[in-house]
């Protein structure tokens, strides 16, 4: 694909775009600032001055204090982190609970941990995508090592209770572990109000570059390291740092904190391009709750139109979306999302997520207006069963 044909990128939830801002401040660290932050002569000394202030940065983003923050190298990272260290840190607890529309992170984790001799529980949600906090509390055990709950689901959107589950665990005694990788820069997240004991987020969805990450951890709770090496993050995870990645996801953090507002511009785009799309398209249905949702992601089902033909459509006019994560495209099954949902197969792999982001602009969800109802039209007048019926058949 040549980047310079204008293309419609409606895929934010999948990764975004580099600010501009982002790519000055690290570019230093790709130029002059080469030096390792681990030396002890004043150039090492220098470069690592800017990790204490990319540190700062992301805690204020998620009002945490600086050393609760450890750097990793992306949200993946991070969510393993928090499931390893709970686990390590107290190796007679064995149970994992966890909820089945979780990022592939989570489910392949937790699905390899069961493989090694862990129980773990994939709670299922409800057909709004919503989470039984009843069946939540209830299914914590004795041997429960952590539970983790998405803050917000990548490809539904749907926002989960957590400052009510951070409670629940709390008062339960078990250490709790939010993704909270889809929220940052779209509501704003707060440790001190939900009391999180680890909380991941990832540079690339936040218009940093990919590669880096964070991994929050409440003081006093105990910590086991996933990577070992030069003591690098006070021992809390080795590898020498990602010091541009690490700068710009910062930088991301900053301009995020200044701009979180109430998103209700974000949400009027994302409104227009959904209300715009069930009203055009007969048979069109949205997954998961209306509200809480975040501000920017709609994920409808186009019923009888293959989510695969409506890419490979959309593609050709340079529309980038989504039929459901990132890591599912292509692929032939449901989202394991939808199918925790209970929305029926067919409907499931009609499905396209549209997800908004700071540089989508009004002009182009018109253009979407305009061309998805066509796209949708002429698959379906191409289906087999739209030709069944005109045989009468
Ligand atoms: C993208 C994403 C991740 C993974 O982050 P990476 O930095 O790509 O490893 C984890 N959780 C959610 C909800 C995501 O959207």
């Amino acid at each position: 694909m040549n980047t310079k044909d204008k293309f419609y990128y409606f895929d934010n939830n999948a990764t975004t775009r580099i600010a501009p801002e982002v790519l000055e401040a690290m570019m230093p660290f790709l130029t002059d600032f080469w030096g390792n932050p681990s030396s002890a002569y004043g150039f090492g000394e220098k470069i690592n001055q800017y990790i204490v202030k990319a540190r700062e940065q992301l805690a204020a983003l998620i009002n945490a204090e600086p050393e609760n923050i450890v750097f990793t190298s992306c949200g993946t990272e991070s969510n393993n982190t928090a499931f390893h260290t709970a686990l390590n840190s107290n190796p007679k607890k064995r149970h994992v609970l966890t909820t089945a529309v979780e990022h592939s992170t989570n489910i392949a984790h937790g699905k390899h941990l069961q493989r090694q001799g862990y129980q773990i529980t994939f709670l299922p949600v409800e057909p709004d995508g919503s989470l039984d906090l009843c069946l939540l509390t209830d299914s914590i055990r004795e041997d429960t090592a952590i539970v983790s709950v998405m803050w917000a689901n990548n490809e539904t959107g749907v926002v989960l209770p957590i400052e009510e589950i951070a409670a629940i665990c709390r008062v339960r005694g078990v250490p709790f572990h939010t993704d909270a990788v889809q929220v940052a820069g779209k509501i704003p997240i707060d440790v001190q109000t939900n009391q999180v004991d680890f909380l991941s987020l990832s540079s690339h969805k936040l218009y940093a570059p990919k590669g880096t990450g964070i991994l929050y951890i409440k003081p006093g709770t105990p910590f086991s390291p996933y990577l070992f090496g030069g003591g690098q993050e006070k021992g809390r995870r080795g590898g020498t740092e990602n010091v541009a990645g690490i700068v710009g996801f910062g930088k991301a953090a900053e301009m995020a904190l200044a701009d979180i507002g109430d998103h209700s511009e974000d949400r009027k785009l994302r409104d227009k391009l959904e209300s715009g799309l069930m009203s055009a398209i007969p048979g069109t249905v949205r997954n998961g709750a209306k509200e809480p949702r975040l501000p920017n992601t709609s994920y409808l089902a186009f019923e009888g139109v293959e989510a695969e033909a409506m890419l490979i459509g959309l593609d050709q006019l340079g529309i980038c979306v989504s039929a459901g994560s990132a890591c599912k495209t292509g692929a032939i099954e449901p989202s394991h999302v939808l199918t925790a949902m209970g929305i029926k197969s067919a409907l499931a792999k009609s499905s396209i997520r549209f997800s908004l982001g700071r540089y989508n602009r009004e002009e182009e969800v018109d253009f979407l207006l305009e061309k998805v109802p066509e796209v949708v039209k002429k698959i379906r007048a191409a289906s087999p069963q739209t030709r069944l019926k005109e045989l009468g058949i």
